[in-house]
């Protein structure tokens, strides 16, 4: 029903999402997903400032997660879930740790020089092939894999 004023257009409509809130809940969602669909970019682009502007206290978060008795009953599950995985990271860190092998300065992918690269198994079986990769890359690298194995990958294992 059309309203000439737009106060009382806007009260009929708080009773509405009132009455109906459930229905409201999904609606507004919708439009939200609409939204972020049509904005990917920009979204993209909030969320990377986002992270940006908020790493310390996302690492702080991601620490205290780790430590707390719940994030590591999670790990542990984790593990356990995926040993091979878990033993090709660790085969490796111990080549890392004994200096067997040299991490490289630069990324393979795209010639990022950090001292922060990550060994990207693409076969947990065979521990002793790696590619270092920067932590954008080693990401990417991974949600591709999973984009076509089509099957979920958790975490950001090196
Ligand atoms: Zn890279």
């Amino acid at each position: 029903m059309p309203f000439k004023d737009p106060e009382k257009q806007k009260a009929s409509h708080a009773k509405w999402q009132k009455n109906n809130p459930e229905k409201a809940k999904a609606t507004s969602r919708a439009a939200c997903r609409k939204w972020r669909a049509k904005n990917v970019e920009r979204e993209r682009e909030r969320m990377r400032r986002y992270h940006l502007e908020h790493r310390e206290a996302e690492a702080q978060k991601r620490r205290a997660w780790r430590t707390s008795p719940e994030g590591k009953a999670w790990m542990k599950k984790y593990r356990l879930e995926h040993l091979s995985e878990t033993k090709a990271r660790r085969f490796m860190g111990h080549k890392v740790e004994s200096g067997q092998v040299v991490k490289p300065a630069r990324c393979s992918r795209c010639g990022l020089d950090t001292p922060r690269l990550q060994a990207h198994h693409e076969n947990y079986r065979r521990p002793e092939e790696v590619e270092w990769l920067c932590a954008a890359c080693h990401g990417l690298t991974r949600r591709a894999a999973r984009r076509s194995a089509n099957q979920p990958v958790v975490g950001q294992g090196d």
